[in-house]
């Protein structure tokens, strides 16, 4: 089928820049020596890391010596909280995240569990932002980690990470936050935010998949993840991965030039978008705060609707988007961020992600606002719960 693509799964993964792709290209055809070797054929691209090191860095507001290239976000997120919690279990056993975290974490911290440590998983509000009362109440004298998402994957909420830095800041413990969601939205100064750890991915800034970095601060220690030779200051080894870490710098710094002007645009399809899905629909919701999120997310709850189903009637358009329903992964519960929320079982299961990029344009929102009314109807329609509802409502 001839057709074009409707890409609005940008919080699962985003089109890669070309520029991006041309400096991989070089690499790959003529910077293929091993930077661990002694001549300079090898020599050179340890160079050519080291400059993406600093310009990452740079972008990031931090020491090059403080960036640790790693695999994604997923190995960032486990080596920080794993690594932590290895290295200071002696000091305390308690961690803390929040209920709507990103599996990397829940599943790191459920690893943990499993190890003898002890987890508290703080609840979020209706709104989807942190419940800052019940997270002070967690805090204990042996908390030695906390690790919270600095941006929502599936409804885009942005977490108070300076408020818990500086509510922590005479206490003894680690701040972590998976800021994959926020990177390349805003400029963000990890300085200023004040976290000891943070983890980036280069496929969700418009680089490739398979490369990411976690900033540990100056002075921290934590235990590796995984053993071998000396790369990444013994800490993280493994023969580099060049091209993606030459990329992942490229696609930051791309990602946040005139990044202030991309999002004001994104912003405002998004509004469009919601505006018009509220004002078309009957029986929708917005989920999370409408201010309080990151410009390029939208996340829907339609009533007697399966996200399933609604997914696949959009893509016989070409529109990719997501849903908060977990069928695809195997399993009929519907996401624990929209659980997390308070939204009943039934109608998390009938939500919608869309995440816009720079790459989208209004035609393309257009586009959707023209299709979704109609699918929703149609699968209405098909729904014995809308029928009941109906027949009780008395039409
Ligand atoms: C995508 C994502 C990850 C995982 O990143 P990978 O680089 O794909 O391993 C972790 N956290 C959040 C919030 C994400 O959106």
């Amino acid at each position: 089928m001839e057709e074009k693509i409707v890409y609005f799964d940008n919080a699962a993964t985003t089109k890669i820049h070309d520029v991006v792709i041309n400096e991989m290209i070089n690499i790959y055809k003529n910077e293929y020596g091993n930077p661990s070797s002694v001549y300079d054929f090898g020599n050179r691209v340890k160079t050519i890391i080291e400059k993406s090191r600093k310009s990452l860095a740079n972008n990031l507001g931090v020491q090059a010596k403080e960036i640790y290239f790693t695999s994604g976000a997923t190995e960032a997120d486990s080596w920080a909280i794993l690594g932590t919690a290895r290295k200071l279990k002696k000091k305390g056993k308690h961690i803390i995240t929040s209920t709507i975290e990103h599996h990397a974490v829940l599943h790191s911290v459920e690893q943990l569990e499993k190890e003898g440590f002890d987890v508290t998983y703080v609840p979020v509000r209706a709104d989807g932002i942190l419940d800052f009362e019940e997270f002070k109440k967690a805090i204990r004298d042996d908390t030695i980690l906390i690790s919270i998402m600095a941006v929502n994957n599936e409804i885009g909420t942005i977490q108070p990470i300076k408020e818990i830095v500086e509510y922590v800041k005479d206490k003894d413990i680690l701040v972590h936050t998976d800021a994959v969601q926020l990177i390349g939205k805003i400029k963000v100064d990890i300085k200023d935010l004040g976290v000891d750890m943070l983890s980036l991915s280069g496929h969700k800034i418009h680089g490739p998949k398979g490369v990411g970095a976690l900033y540990i601060r100056k002075g921290i220690k934590i235990e590796n993840l995984i053993f071998g030779g000396g790369q990444e200051k013994k800490k993280r080894p493994g023969t580099e991965n060049v091209a993606g870490i030459v990329a992942l710098a490229k696609a930051l710094e791309i990602t946040l030039d005139n990044v202030v002007e991309k999002e004001i645009k994104i912003l405002e399809l998004r509004e469009y978008l919601i505006d018009n899905v509220l004002k078309k629909i009957p029986y929708v919701r917005l989920n999370g705060s409408r201010q309080n999120r990151i410009p390029g997310n939208a996340n829907f709850s339609f009533s007697f609707i399966e996200g399933e189903s609604m997914l696949l009637a959009l893509d016989m358009y070409g529109i990719c988007a997501s849903s908060g329903s977990a069928c695809t992964s195997g399993s009929l519960d519907p996401s624990h961020v929209l659980l997390g929320i308070g939204l009943p079982h039934e109608i998390a299961h009938g939500s919608l992600r869309v995440s816009i990029s720079e790459y989208n344009s209004k035609d393309e929102i257009d586009f959707l606002l023209d299709v979704l009314p109609g699918i929703i109807e149609k699968l209405r329609n098909m729904s014995p719960l809308y029928e009941d509802f109906l027949k009780n409502k008395g039409v």
